[in-house]
């Protein structure tokens, strides 16, 4: 019994998959200003972008928006955002059809991680009132035995 238990714990110990996923969505103070046209201001990427498209990814590296599910779920790398005054192009790609495929497939995923890390919490609970239950039987017998031993004392009882 101890040796199954030692086992239990060894294999609760192990990593699981990271579970945290998702676009990569930095909130910077600057992302990359730029003038467009015959503008005398500049524009920059708005981090509240991402609130409103939430696929929306940031590649600090290269410093352009790209679409996380298409990347991820279509392998289609094509949508890149530069131009921060084309702001139309999020609109066009968020509703187009391709990219809602992608959309739907993430949720599915999500809905899949989110099913499997309660059944992972479930089987973890499982093991701890297993283990909750042989600390209380152990304890029992312990108690017992304590009450069972001691005949020669309660004879020197007046
Ligand atoms: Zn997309």
């Amino acid at each position: 019994m101890i040796v199954a238990l030692q086992r239990d714990d060894h294999t609760a110990r192990e990593p699981r998959p990271a579970v945290r996923e998702g676009p990569l969505q930095p909130v910077l103070r600057e992302y990359k200003p730029q003038k467009f046209g015959n503008e005398t201001f500049t524009r920059d990427f708005k981090a509240q972008w991402f609130k409103q498209y939430p696929w929306l990814s940031y590649s600090i590296d290269r410093k352009v928006g790209t679409c996380y599910v298409c990347s991820k779920f279509m392998n289609d790398n094509t949508f890149t955002f530069c131009n921060w005054k084309k702001t139309e192009r999020l609109t066009k790609h968020h509703q187009s059809e391709a990219h809602s495929l992608a959309m739907t497939k993430w949720l599915e995923y999500r809905q899949m991680q989110r099913k499997s890390s309660s059944i992972i919490s479930i089987i973890d609970d499982g093991h701890r009132n297993y283990a909750k239950r042989n600390r209380e039987v152990f304890t029992c017998n312990h108690r017992m035995s304590l009450l069972h031993c001691p005949t020669k004392h309660r004879s020197k009882r007046p």
